[in-house]
Order: structure tokens, then sequence, then C-alpha cells
């Protein structure tokens, strides 16, 4: 199957780590250009020269940008419509989940948490979608997780937030199609950035990195029997962003070794 994204333009947000950076990598082997940001700009440095040494600097654009700041995400789209002129794929990926029960959760964590999980679709998406409506094959992909669908009561506002944004992607797909498809998908446990500073921060530092993910996988009944790659999904956000998956709009792509007891 071809994917057909040779010569692209393709946005990542938070392309610095995990999956955003799996995503990176794996647009750029199909041909892609491809931009993307981060927080740190240090680590967004860093990044940029490995897969500059990779891939070649003229096919990237890396540009520190914090996707719930308005002006940051509106300068980050200038700056591809002046790099490409256009864009075929944005893929909304940065973030992090919190986690709190009801009663740990103050005012102001809730409204952080919102404000992260619509916002950093919602600013992207608007400063975006007039460059990829002069796309003959627009579309984007929404990183989100099973939390929406199986809320966990430790990640109390991270679940209701993850549930808001599902039902989002699900009236754009509507509101923006023929023009651009939209697409999520929907996570279970993937070893990234966020795992390994939980397992950083274990209560018992003995306890070495393979026991430490068996257990996890164990503990959350993955019948897959392990984590996910950040890799296995972005090979998933590199297809619902492809020409190939042309006919796929308002559609959630599991990706969760099994867990999901939703569909
Ligand atoms: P990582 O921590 O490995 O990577 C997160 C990336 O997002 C980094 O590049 C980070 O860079 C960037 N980022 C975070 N906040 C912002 C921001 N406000 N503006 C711009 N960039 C930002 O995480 P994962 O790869 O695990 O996560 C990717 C996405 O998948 C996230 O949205 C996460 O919530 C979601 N997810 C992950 C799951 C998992 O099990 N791993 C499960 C469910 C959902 P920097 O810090 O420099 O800004």
């Amino acid at each position: 199957m071809k994917l057909d994204l040779e010569g692209r333009t393709v946005v990542v947000t938070g392309g610095t780590s995990g999956i955003g950076l799996a995503s990176v990598r794996g647009f750029l082997a199909e041909g892609a250009f491809v931009a993307f940001c981060g927080r740190d700009g240090d680590r967004l440095d860093r990044v940029a020269a490995d897969i500059a040494g990779e891939y070649g600097a003229e096919r990237l654009l890396a540009r520190r940008c914090d996707v719930t700041v308005a002006a940051e995400v509106e300068a980050f789209a200038a700056a591809v419509a002046a790099w490409r002129g256009g864009l075929d794929v944005l893929v909304n990926n940065a973030g992090q989940g919190r986690v709190s029960t009801f009663a740990a959760t103050t005012d102001a964590d809730w409204r952080a948490e919102l404000d992260l999980k619509f916002f950093s679709q919602i600013l992207p998406i608007r400063a975006f979608r007039s460059m990829l409506e002069t796309s003959p094959v627009a579309a984007i992909v929404a990183v989100n997780s099973l939390l929406a669908y199986q809320p966990e009561p430790h990640m109390v506002c991270t679940s209701a937030a993850r549930a808001g944004v599902q039902n989002l992607m699900k009236s754009l797909s509507v509101e923006f199609a023929p023009a651009i498809r939209v697409n999520t998908i929907v996570l279970g446990l993937i070893e990234s950035g966020q795992w390994e500073r939980r397992f950083a921060a274990r209560p018992d530092p003995s306890v070495d990195r393979e026991t430490w993910f068996a257990d996890l996988a164990r503990s959350k009944h993955i019948p897959a029997g392990r984590l996910g790659r950040a890799e296995e999904v972005a090979r998933a956000i590199v297809f619902l962003a492809s020409p190939a998956a042309s006919y796929v709009t308002g559609a959630a792509l599991e990706v969760s070794g099994g867990v999901s007891r939703f569909a």
C-alpha cells in the first residue's frame, strides 16, 4: 500500500519525545516535510540536530511553541506558511495526563487540565485550518486516550477532558467535511516520556525497569501483555493522516493492546 506522503507538509505538536517524536520520524521516513514543536528549546534543538543528521535539515522545521498560548501557535503557523506555503496534515499530540482524584483536584487544576486538553486542539486547528484548506488531502489527527471512554478515578479531570475532546473532534469531522478529514487515536498505555517519568519516581528504586513495566501491564490487565511502543502508535497516526485513509473521517482508532472494553 502506498501512503502517498512524499513531499507533503506535516505539523506535529509535541514532537520532541515519545509518540510525537516517533511520528515525526515516521512522516520523514515517508518522504514528508515535517514541522514540529515543544516548549523546551534545548531539547528541541537537540532532537532537530539528531533528525537532521538522519533525514536532512531541509525537510525539517523545529519551533519552540507552547500549544496553549495563542500567540505562540500563531507564530508557529506563520513560520510553517513561510517555510512551505501550505499544510497537508496536522497532528495534535502535545500534552500529558494529570494524576489526581476528585478530592485532590483544585479548581486551578481543573482549569489547567481543561485548558491543556481543549486548547492544545483548538488553537492549532484554528491557526492551521486555512492552510489545510488549500490541500487536496487535508487531515487532522488528534492524539487522545481511552480514558475518554473508560475513565479512571485517579485521573478524574484528564478523563473528563478526554471525553470532551472526542466529542469535539466528532463535531469537527462533520463541520470540516469534505475539505479536511478529522480522526482520533485512542491510546491505552504507551511507553514514552510520561511513563519513564513515573518509573523514575517509583516508590521502590530497587525495582528494575523491566519488572516495573511488566507489573504495570499485569496490573492494568493488558491482553497484549505489555505496554505499547511509541513507534506502534506512530504507524497508526501516519496511516490515518495519509491519503491512504481517504474515506476515513470522524473515526477513533484504538491503539491499546486490547485493553478497551468499549467497542
Ligand atoms: P511525552 O512526555 O513523551 O511527550 C510529550 C511531548 O509533548 C513532548 O514533546 C513535550 O515537549 C510536548 N508538550 C507537552 N506539553 C506541551 C505544550 N503545552 N506545548 C507544546 N508541546 C508540549 O508524552 P507521550 O508521547 O506519552 O504523549 C503524547 C500524547 O499522548 C500526549 O498528549 C499524552 O497525553 C497522550 N497520551 C499518552 C499516553 C501514554 O500512555 N503514553 C496515554 C494516553 C494519552 P515539552 O515538554 O518540551 O513541551
